[in-house]
Order: C-alpha cells, then sequence, then structure tokens
C-alpha cells in the first residue's frame, strides 16, 4: 500500500483528532510523535499525521519544523498535504497558522490553499469568515482567555491576514452551498486575483464534503479535522483507497489517572466533576519553580491512591488564578513549568504502573507524550467527538486518549475509562 496522505499537526490532541476523522472515514491512519527521523520507518498506512509541538513556539521554529516534515512525508509518497490546526484557529498574530500554510506552499510549488477550521459536530462554524464557538463569535467565547493564544478577533480573514505575507480572502457561504463546483470556481476567481489563501465558510458537514470534494486535486489543504472529512472519499473515487478491516488495538491492564494542563472551560468543569469521582491532586505553577520536590511529592502522593479507580492530577484553574502566576512568572514560563511538570509525573506514574493515560490539553499532550518517549499512536475508538482512544507504538502499549481542551462532555474522563472497559469486556 502507498501513502496517499501526508498530514502535519501543529500539536498532539489536534493529531489524534484529525486521525481518528480520517480512520472513521476509511482510511487506516497512524499517527507520528515529532518530526520523523529520515531512517523512521514508513508505517503501513493510508494516511500519515505527524504530530508537532509547534502551535505555540517562535515562528522560524514551527516553519522548520513543519518543512522538515513536509520534505519526509514527500519522501514517503504523500500525494496530497494537509496542514491541521485547531477549530478554535489557536494562533497569534506572529503566527503560526499564516507562516507555517505560506513556507508549505513555497516548498510545494503551489500558489494557493484553503483555510476552514469549521467542526459542527463539536459547535465550531465558519459563517462570513466569523469563527463561532457554539452560540457565540469566538472572541466572546471561553478562547478570549487561553494562557497562550488569546483569540480576541473572530474574524478569520483578518486575523490570517495579520500572521500572513500573500493576500487572505475568503470564500462564502453562498458559494459553499452551492457545492464543489461553485467552490472549485471561486478558487480559480481568487487565485486569478492573486489571493494565497482563502478562508472558506462552513457550518455543516455537508458543507465539509463539498469543499473537501473541490479540493480534490490540490497539493496542500490547510483547516481544522472537519474538512478531513471530504478527503477519503476523493481517494476512494479515485479508485486508490481499498476498504479494509478496522484497527482494533491491543488490551492495555494497569492503573489510570488523568493529568490536565488544559485550563478550558470544558477541561475545568471536566476536572470539576472527575473530583467528585477519584483523588486529585492540583499543582500549582508558582509552586513549580523551585527544583523536582513538587513533583516528587505529586508521585508521593499518587503512589498510595492508585488503585481500581483513576488518580485525578491538575493545574486547571480560573482565568483570574492563571493571570496572577502569569503576573509572577511570565506567561511562557508559568506553562513551561507547568508542562515539564507534568511530563515528570507522567514519566514516575508509567514507571508506577499506569498504563492507561487521559491528558487534557494539546500543549500538555505534547508535553506528557515526548516526555513518555512515545514515537507513534494508533487510533482505536472514539470517546467524544474528536477525541479517541490511541495505542502508544511499541513494545508494552500504553493507552493513551489526548484531549483537547475544549472538546469532550463535562463526565469526559469517566466516560473515557468505561469505553475502554467495556472494549476489553468485548474481546
Ligand atoms: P488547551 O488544549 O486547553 O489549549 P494546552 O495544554 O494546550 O490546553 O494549554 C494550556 C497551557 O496553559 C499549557 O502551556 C499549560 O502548561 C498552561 N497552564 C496550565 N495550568 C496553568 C496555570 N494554573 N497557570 C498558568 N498556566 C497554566
Amino acid at each position: 500500500m502507498s501513502l496517499l496522505l501526508g498530514c502535519i499537526a501543529d500539536d498532539f490532541t489536534g493529531a489524534t483528532d484529525l486521525a481518528n476523522t480520517l480512520t472513521r472515514q476509511g482510511m487506516a491512519t497512524v499517527v507520528l510523535l515529532g518530526v520523523p527521523r529520515a531512517e523512521a520507518a514508513v508505517p503501513d498506512a493510508d494516511a500519515i499525521v505527524v504530530a508537532l509541538k509547534s502551535r505555540s513556539n517562535p515562528v522560524a521554529e514551527a516553519v522548520e519544523m513543519s518543512l522538515a516534515s513536509l520534505a519526509w512525508l514527500q519522501r514517503t509518497g504523500a500525494r496530497q498535504i494537509f496542514f491541521k490546526y485547531c477549530s478554535t484557529f489557536d494562533s497569534t498574530d506572529a503566527g503560526n497558522i499564516g507562516p507555517v500554510a505560506e513556507a508549505l506552499l513555497e516548498a510545494l510549488g503551489a500558489e494557493f490553499t484553503v483555510a476552514c477550521p469549521a467542526f459542527p459536530t463539536n459547535h465550531r462554524t465558519v459563517y462570513r469568515g466569523y469563527l463561532f464557538v457554539g452560540d457565540v463569535p469566538l472572541s466572546e467565547s471561553s478562547m478570549r482567555e487561553h494562557p497562550l493564544t488569546p483569540m480576541t478577533d473572530s474574524n478569520l480573514v483578518r486575523v490570517l491576514q495579520r500572521q500572513s505575507k500573500g493576500k487572505i480572502g475568503l470564500i462564502a457561504f453562498e458559494t459553499v452551498e452551492q457545492g464543489s463546483g461553485a467552490i472549485r470556481s471561486a478558487i480559480g476567481r481568487l487565485r486569478a486575483e492573486g489571493v494565497r489563501v482563502a478562508i472558506v465558510d462552513a457550518i455543516t458537514d455537508a458543507h465539509l464534503l463539498s469543499i473537501g470534494a473541490a479540493c480534490h486535486d490540490s497539493m496542500l489543504i490547510t483547516g481544522g479535522s472537519g474538512i478531513a472529512l471530504g478527503l477519503p472519499e476523493n481517494f476512494r473515487r479515485a479508485g486508490l483507497l481499498e476498504a479494509r478491516e478496522a484497527d482494533t488495538l491491543p488490551a492495555v491492564n494497569g492503573h489510570a489517572a488523568v493529568l490536565a494542563g488544559s485550563c478550558s472551560a470544558a477541561t475545568r468543569r471536566q476536572v470539576g466533576r472527575m473530583k467528585q469521582r477519584c483523588p486529585w491532586l492540583q499543582l500549582d505553577p508558582r509552586s513549580l519553580h523551585d527544583g523536582d520536590q513538587p513533583v516528587k511529592k505529586a508521585l508521593e502522593w499518587a503512589a498510595s491512591r492508585l488503585g481500581a479507580d483513576p488518580v485525578l492530577i491538575y493545574s486547571t484553574a480560573e482565568p483570574a488564578v492563571i493571570e496572577q502566576a502569569q503576573v509572577e512568572l511570565g506567561r511562557e514560563r508559568a506553562g513551561q513549568l507547568v508542562e515539564a511538570a507534568m511530563g515528570k509525573i507522567a514519566q514516575g506514574l508509567v514507571r508506577m504502573g499506569v498504563h492507561r493515560l487521559v491528558v487534557a490539553g494539546g500543549e500538555t499532550s505534547g508535553a506528557v507524550v515526548t516526555a513518555l518517549g512515545i514515537e507513534g499512536l494508533r487510533v482505536g475508538a472514539e470517546i467524544d467527538p474528536g477525541v479517541p482512544w490511541t495505542a502508544s507504538i511499541g513494545e508494552a502499549a500504553l493507552a493513551l486518549a489526548l484531549k483537547s481542551g475544549n472538546f469532550g462532555a463535562d463526565d469526559f474522563f469517566l466516560k473515557a475509562f468505561e469505553k475502554l472497559e467495556t472494549a476489553d469486556e468485548r474481546r
């Protein structure tokens, strides 16, 4: 089998979200963590998602990692490239969505790409270039208070233009509603006007399918996991994608834990709910700048509590508390301290026999999975939209669910472990 779709995701939860969509649409998909080494074995898959932790890095670093991933994917024969970012368009005026998209276009020798973060199942829709989260514009959602990428402008044409050198355009709702032919004509018009990237409106999955179909011959597609919905069908129609059996993940026994470094509204609710059901410990970034003592203490705390029920360790906090920590430590340092601590705690927990791990937060997941030295993930059952269980590739598989901050129902953590147990019982 040869690789059809090569994907580059700017965070780890985004990567498993995208792999989940592609898997459910019939593409055998593997996630590789970090820029693949030149000599890395190419997994037998229809799609490979390279998971980067590049969303909040300096622009030059994000571009370099993305281009190195692209070069590897091209060497493996990928026919089309997908750049995946968050459905809430997480970025700053410096980047990294615009600069990475433009660098990929240039490296591919392509002139134009679409940008569509819509994910209607998770209530992210784009209308006239404005991104809505549920009933409110992005800038009125909890994303305005994100610790690293606060989103205060809902107009994505403006947001992307500020990050980009080339001209940004819009393919609006009326066109998308008419289907893939109309979208292709609009792409032709915009290209003639010198537009490099166009935000594309989408409110329903039907819109996403039309956009996917319209992009069947695009060298580069960019967006959330939503627009990947329509891509497998393109390969199927071209006779390139064979039907095959769904992947079953190995049974993973061991203790269970939740690590939450996300401060997003959904995670705050999920942590609140989980605290009523299991032992919990809160980390305060202000206590973390002074050596490994807090990590040691957290692991001692966990050692005496690991048993049949999961344990919960979180740094999740309300915006006012985060702000206080950021004033004292600086925004980046506060984030880095928590991420480093979560990574070390994960290593300690795995040594103590935790083999089922739910991680909340994109950056947090990146830190945890990197600290655990995991190279790749296979995709299993979906817990809630956009969040599947995965199994690490290699010996002694770990079961991992990497949850994007704002994804999942309020009972997500419990539901995740129940889902794993049901899968085990069925074996
Ligand atoms: P999400 O998926 O919700 O965006 P992320 O893990 O990507 O979550 O981002 C959350 C960021 O906030 C991480 O860098 C994390 O280390 C940082 N963080 C977590 N808890 C706190 C806190 N209490 N104070 C300041 N920053 C925090």
